[in-house]
């Protein structure tokens, strides 16, 4: 197995060092390499997505990305953004699914900044559509306007749409995760007002008479923004589209505790996976040493599971994560009284230690 390393920009290089740090302490056979992207690689390249980056990725049985971006950027024009590097790979390899697990540690549920009581036990599944929608719909761009509003003033514009089959899909990855979980899907649309999200529910609809053991619930995404917020627990799988998905599970990644506790898995249509933190670069903090890199760690775990079959590996990482918070060390993002502040690098020395048996006398054997 090869499992490609695109540490990226920003906090990306310091938790993705982490994370390796982690996989390499399982004594378990992969091979890794390296490669730069996003504003890295432009800075080096030229381009953030560059062939050789891009090549590597798809050789690859896996991926562990870090994260692209930075403001320095902004300026420049839009195809040599780092962010297109993920939008890039995500379409290149063809990673249509993320799946967005949002859980709430028992241990973290007073960091959440909901009430102790809504987020206790809280575990989640928010897949998201990820090659499709507005991100991507052609055409786009700038012009003058011939109508509307402002006929003859500056506009700029974009494309929702959504085919059939991308739908489709979508929902049976939904459906079948749901049967592995508490077998009750909700489907987050703006049906009321977007012809493209109508089709949506009629397919997702359409789509769910061939798993009738699974509950299919339809929820517009302001209801279901605040029901997020109301009644997190009433939730198991949520699936909806590349925008909806985007903002909401950001939403999700608060009652966890911080962004930087959520990990993410894209598969294609073979389940090849690129595994990520759902988080950013985070140019505020980098270079501070002061990011969480649990969300990363924990990519790597999904990673394990899911494209390395490694599921005993996966669990020993999740249960030296649980022992770390256990006994109280926390990130600056996740910090409170009566906890322990510790940095990036120690946070990861700390799951390394959990894993071999030096953390606070605890070994975290197979399970
Ligand atoms: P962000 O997720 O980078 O940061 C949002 C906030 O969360 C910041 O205050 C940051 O300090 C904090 N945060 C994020 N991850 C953290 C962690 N692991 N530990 C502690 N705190 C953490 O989002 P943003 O500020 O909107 O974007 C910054 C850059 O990241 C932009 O260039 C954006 O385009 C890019 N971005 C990249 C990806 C990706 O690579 N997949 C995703 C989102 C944003």
């Amino acid at each position: 197995m090869k499992i490609a390393i695109l540490p990226g920009d920003g906090i990306g290089t310091e938790i993705v060092a982490e994370a390796v740090k982690v996989l390499n302490v399982l004594d378990l056979k992969f091979e890794t390499e390296t490669a730069l992207v996003g504003g890295a690689a432009y800075e080096a390249h030229g381009h953030p997505l560059p062939e050789s980056t891009l090549n590597l990725a798809r050789s690859a049985d896996a991926i562990l990305f870090g994260a692209v971006g930075d403001w320095k950027y902004d300026k420049l024009e839009r195809a040599l953004r780092p962010e297109q590097a993920i939008l890039g790979l995500r379409k290149h390899l063809g990673l249509f699914a993320n799946f967005r697990p949002a859980l709430c540690y028992e241990q973290l549920t007073s960091a959440s900044s909901l009430k102790p009581e809504l987020v206790a036990g809280l575990d989640i599944l928010i897949i998201r559509e990820l090659t499709g929608d507005i991100y991507f719909g052609q055409p786009r761009g700038r012009r003058i306007a011939v109508d509307g509003h402002f006929p003859g003033a500056e506009e700029a514009f974009d494309t929702m749409r959504y085919s059939k089959p991308e739908i489709e899909r979508i929902a049976h990855v939904a459906f079948q995760a749901a049967r592995k979980r508490s077998k009750k899907v909700t489907s987050v649309d703006k049906a009321n007002v977007l012809e493209t999200f109508q089709f949506w529910k009629d397919v997702v609809t359409e789509v769910h008479a061939q798993y009738p053991d699974v509950e299919l619930q339809h929820m517009y995404v302001d209801n279901a923004a605040m029901q997020l917020v109301k009644a997190p627990k009433a939730f198991d799988v949520v699936v909806t589209g590349n925008m909806f998905g985007d903002i909401l599970s950001d939403e999700a990644a608060m009652l966890t505790g911080s962004i930087g506790m959520l990990p993410s898995a894209s598969f294609d249509k073979n389940n090849k996976g690129l595994y990520e933190p759902s988080h950013g670069s985070a140019p505020d903090i980098a270079g501070k040493g002061v990011a969480n890199p649990l969300a990363t760690i924990l990519s790597a775990a999904m990673m394990l599971r899911f494209t390395l079959d490694q599921p005993q590996a996966a669990d020993r990482i999740e249960s030296a994560v649980k022992a770390v918070l256990s006994a109280g060390l926390r990130t600056a993002d996740l910090w409170s009284e009566g906890t322990k502040k510790v940095g990036t690098r120690e946070m990861g020395d700390a799951v390394v230690a959990a894993i071999s048996g030096n953390f606070a006398g605890k070994t975290i054997t197979k399970t």
